[in-house]
């Protein structure tokens, strides 16, 4: 704390990353990162921009982007000015809190934007932010995300927005796109933001939807099923209006928020379909086999779309098992709120040899 503070500040409730520890060896299955490396067109993309001597650093990037929108928007059957792309997903979604979930009624009383109790804990803090009211509706008994009841919720407190992560986070539980499109047909005055940051990993993608409904937000990002965390690329679809509304707010904040590293090592990911198939398939199959493993451990595993399981021990607290997994060198993510969920675990899916140290660390730790 310092005098200097603007006042906002002190009301802030940043969002705690999970840790990226300093020691090597360590299974590091704690923030959902891919397991493979990305595809090697990413290094050629941008060893091809560095040149000999890196000279175009020089120049600004393109503050538009438009070579990699208009790639993201050929991907996905869309056009250009259908697709806006960020620093990562973080800064899109921090962009459409802004720009489409801010909203006040005719008295200019704030009105709530709608979250599942149970989600990324990133929604919280950037309400904090901006000074949007949170509503949180419960997930339903089996953890699920429940339409009806932020259909009815929404309703009832005139809420300004709705955003959810399909598949969830952190259950990795995805709902039907049947599902998403009655929320759209539902709420037809409001934003709907989906977060697909796990789609690519076995759930029902909502971009089909964005030509009939245009409250539909898509929010994706590069950095669990294409690899590239570390190159903060993420992008919205959405029809060209709700994409307007984010570009200006980006054009009052940051002109470049893709450098140009990011923009052709980010098309050339995009680009290889064969690197992506095979490593999210390969994700797929080891998150398979480590749900079983976990169930035969004695743990109820909640059913996962995303590269991530969540689960808990009926005998063991959430705490103690990760601090003994710490012991053995395996790192997984713990939340120890909200009270439902403070006994599981989230385990990102890792190489079939780092999910087998993981199984047999917990074997040793169960006895
Ligand atoms: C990982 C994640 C993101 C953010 O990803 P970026 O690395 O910022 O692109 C967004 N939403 C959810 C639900 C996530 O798990």
């Amino acid at each position: 704390m310092s005098p200097y503070w603007s006042p906002l500040v002190h009301q802030l409730a940043p969002y705690v990353p999970g840790e990226q520890p300093k020691l090597a060896q360590l299974v590091k299955l704690n923030t959902n990162e891919n397991p493979y490396p990305p595809s090697p067109r990413v290094r050629e993309a941008i060893e091809a921009e560095l040149g000999a001597d890196a000279a175009r650093l020089r120049l600004y990037p393109d503050p538009t982007a438009s070579a990699l929108r208009e790639g993201i928007a050929r991907l996905h059957g869309l056009a250009a000015d259908q697709v806006f792309v960020g620093n990562g997903s973080d800064e899109v979604l921090a962009h459409a809190f802004m720009a489409l979930l801010n909203h006040r009624d005719a008295a200019g009383a704030p009105r709530p934007l709608l979250f599942p109790d149970i989600t990324y804990s990133f929604y919280p803090t950037y309400c904090r932010l901006y000074g949007i009211t949170p509503q949180t509706v419960p997930l339903d008994a089996q953890l699920r995300i429940d339409v009806d009841a932020l259909i009815a919720a929404a309703r009832a407190c005139d809420a300004g927005g709705v955003i959810f992560p399909n598949p969830n986070a952190p259950t990795g539980c995805g709902i039907a796109r049947a599902a998403v499109e009655r929320l759209l047909a539902a709420l037809p005055d409001r934003v709907v933001v989906v977060d697909e940051a796990y789609v690519d990993f076995g759930a029902d993608s909502a971009i089909p939807l964005i030509a009939a409904h245009p409250n539909l937000l898509v929010v994706h990002t590069l950095s669990k099923s294409r690899s590239l965390a570390g190159l903060r690329v993420g992008f919205a679809l959405g029809q060209a209006g709700l994409i307007e509304a984010l570009v200006r707010v980006k054009d009052s904040f940051n002109s470049y928020p893709l450098d140009r590293l990011a923009l052709v090592g980010a098309q050339a990911a995009l680009e290889d379909a064969a690197w992506f198939e095979q490593t999210r398939n390969a994700v797929i199959a080891a998150r398979t086999q480590l749900s079983a493993d976990l169930a035969a451990l004695g743990f109820e595993v909640l059913p996962s779309q995303a590269n991530f399981v969540f689960a808990r021990h009926p005998a063991h607290r959430g705490a103690a098992l990760q601090q003994a997994l710490r012991e053995r060198a395996v790192i997984v993510r713990h939340f120890s709120r909200p009270e439902r969920i403070a006994d599981h675990l989230r385990i990102t899916v890792g190489t079939p040899a780092e999910c087998a140290a993981l199984v047999e660390a917990l074997r040793q730790i169960l006895g």
